[in-house]
């Protein structure tokens, strides 16, 4: 109601941007009223995307990426759901979930013979500012008996320079449990050298809009160069995601990023359609 006085009072020009607005609510409140029944129905699950060491070709991680499949078959992105999670408090419990599912997952693989890869887990803002990340953690650690050098967090950039002392001291922690994180969406994220310099952090990822253009883009190529040398100097190795044609693989290759993720290489599948690619890429 409030919406359609301020169309009247403002005039037709807004028009299409309240119905935008408008419709956008609508599914934000009526997504966030199938939650609580989805999570009850087990509607989450995970898929995993490969990740390859650029210069050798081979398997070395797996993003571990949510999806919600509603009963009719309908998919709602991640990018809808997981900031409405945050909204009803609801993601501290949601990403435990995940990163217990995401490390028996790479237990299990290890158990089957596979060689042993890491495993990227995604941590929101508000997972990563609450108490309780490290329990989290420390649970998926205990039921899954997985060895901390196999999990990887990603946090973006965002996130880790919001509070930066909180930052320090959480990565600290998850440090001394032996556990890599990485910046995810680097480059989008405003950080200053003087704090990353000052993170104990294992790697950078880097934002796919830095990739997309690529190699065709001068400074996307300049930026993503750049990024490289940087990360050197800092001692971090660097991840490219959105890896979606060879010519991109190429240039990476040719500039020393060490990793490369994206629909090139595969796109997120579920475990199960996963296990033939220890063979195509590298040996058990
Ligand atoms: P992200 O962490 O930046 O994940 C990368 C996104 O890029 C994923 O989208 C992935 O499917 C997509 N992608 C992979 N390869 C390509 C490619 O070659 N080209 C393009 N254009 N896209 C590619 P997805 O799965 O829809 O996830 C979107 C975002 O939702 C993620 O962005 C992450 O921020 C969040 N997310 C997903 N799963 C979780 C989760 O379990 N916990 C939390 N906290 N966030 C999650
Ligand atoms: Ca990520
Ligand atoms: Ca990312
Ligand atoms: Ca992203």
């Amino acid at each position: 109601e409030a919406l359609c006085q301020a169309k009247e009072v403002v005039g037709n020009t807004i028009c299409s941007f309240d119905a935008q607005y408008h419709q956008d609510n609508l599914l934000r409140v009526s997504l966030k009223s199938q939650i609580p029944k989805a999570l009850e129905n087990q509607e989450f699950r995970l898929v995993y995307q490969p990740q390859i060491d650029i210069q050798t070709k081979t398997l070395i991680g797996m993003e571990a990426l949510a999806r919600w499949e509603m009963q009719r078959g309908t998919m709602v992105p991640p990018g809808q759901f997981i900031p409405i999670m945050e909204q009803m408090g609801l993601i501290g419990a949601f990403g435990t979930w995940v990163m217990k599912t995401a490390c028996v997952q790479n237990k299990t693989w290890q158990n089957a013979g596979l060689r042993a890869i890491k495993m990227a887990v995604n941590v929101s803002a508000q997972q990563f500012s609450d108490n309780q990340l490290m329990a989290a953690v420390e649970e998926a650690l205990a039921v899954s008996g997985l060895d901390p050098q196999w999990i990887e967090l990603e946090i973006t950039e965002g996130t880790a320079m919001q509070d930066i002392e909180r930052t320090r001291a959480v990565l600290r922690d998850l440090k001394n449990v032996g556990i890599n994180v990485v910046l995810d969406d680097f480059g989008t994220g405003f950080s200053s050298l003087a704090y990353l310099k000052n993170l104990p952090l294992d790697g950078l990822k880097i934002d796919l809009s830095f990739i997309q253009q690529l190699p065709h883009s001068a400074t996307d190529r300049a930026i993503v160069i750049a990024i490289l040398k940087m990360a050197k100097v800092l001692n971090l190795y660097v991840i490219a995601e959105g890896v979606e044609t060879a010519a991109q693989l190429d240039f990476l290759q040719d500039e020393g990023c060490d990793m490369a993720q994206g629909y090139f290489i595969s796109p997120p599948k579920p475990a199960r359609d996963l296990e033939p690619l220890w063979d195509e890429m590298g040996q058990r």
